[in-house]
């Protein structure tokens, strides 16, 4: 059922909680794929009701940031919610979240300084404060969030604990294509061309976890052999950031451990591409 006001998706979650059903959520910006249904079916396993939401937020895209262009089909994700047994999807318009005189924000320090967070400034500040809003109005037992936008889901749950709120963040494996490529709405900007190229990031942090259990724990050599993998690609514009990482603080890493996990963000073409491994 599509619900588009958050007044009504409030009177239907206190329905719910009378009842005494339990919700799981998966927030989403929509244009969905098979990494957003593996959410939905980690939730429905776990949970009485399912809560899909479906907003693309503004306040989370940079100036120059893909806001505009970003693929929307609600026709087509409403099909993939009504197969896959989703019970509510909540698609709120802009004025509905965010009503002349919004002036309230929620701001994660310190994890959302590095990776993503330096080179978005704003991201995750738009991220945490539209989640929050979520939280509020669909009060789930249990949010589902992909280790694909793997520091999304930390800061997420950092912000969780701070303010105590009572959701239990669920971390889910990234979905990929056959060929290894994590899945994401963005890949529908790929030419062709682009998507060849764009392979060269999971065959990089493969080839790193490969290195890896071979014995090489040099940051700067896994990091240099992935640049040679993703450089040789002809339509890659720019590597953003390559780190190895420690899985809780994020912090940066000299000597590779178990358990680190590699980030990376690059652009392939004008297409802004993040993936990541665990060691
Ligand atoms: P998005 O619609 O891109 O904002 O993503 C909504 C949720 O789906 C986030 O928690 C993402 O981490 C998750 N997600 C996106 N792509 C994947 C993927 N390939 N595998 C697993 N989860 C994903």
């Amino acid at each position: 059922m599509l619900v588009r006001n958050v007044s009504e998706m409030k009177s239907i979650v206190k329905g719910l909680k009378k009842e005494g059903m339990t919700i799981g959520f998966v927030p989403t910006m929509g244009y969905l794929h098979e990494g957003h249904i593996s959410l939905i079916k980690c939730s429905k396993k776990e949970n009485d009701i399912t809560v899909v939401s479906i907003f693309v937020n503004p306040i989370q895209f940079g100036k120059n940031e893909d806001l505009d262009k970003y693929p929307r089909d609600l026709d087509r994700d409403l099909k993939i919610c009504k197969k896959e047994g989703v019970d509510y999807v909540f698609h709120p318009s802009y004025e509905e979240m965010y009503p002349e005189g919004y002036s309230t924000y929620v701001i994660t320090e310190g994890l959302t300084d590095k990776l993503c967070g330096a080179f978005r400034p704003g991201h995750f500040k738009g991220v945490t404060t539209v989640v929050t809003k979520l939280f509020n109005i669909i009060q789930p037992d249990k949010a589902y969030f992909g280790k694909k936008d793997y520091q999304q889901y930390k800061v997420i749950e950092r912000m969780v604990k701070d303010l105590n709120m009572d959701v239990q963040i669920i971390g889910c494996p990234i979905i990929r294509e056959k060929d290894g490529l994590a899945m994401s709405s963005r890949n529908n900007y790929l030419s062709p061309e682009e998507r060849k190229s764009a392979l060269s990031l999971s065959k990089a942090l493969f080839r790193a976890k490969e290195l890896f259990e071979k014995g090489e724990t040099d940051v700067e050599k896994l990091k240099g052999e992935m640049r040679k993998i993703i450089l040789s690609q002809p339509e890659v514009k720019e590597i953003q950031y390559i780190e190895i990482i420690h899985p809780e603080t994020l912090e940066s890493k000299k000597v590779a451990e178990k358990g680190d996990i590699i980030a990376l963000a690059v652009f392939v073409g004008d297409t802004r591409l993040i993936d990541n491994i665990q060691l």
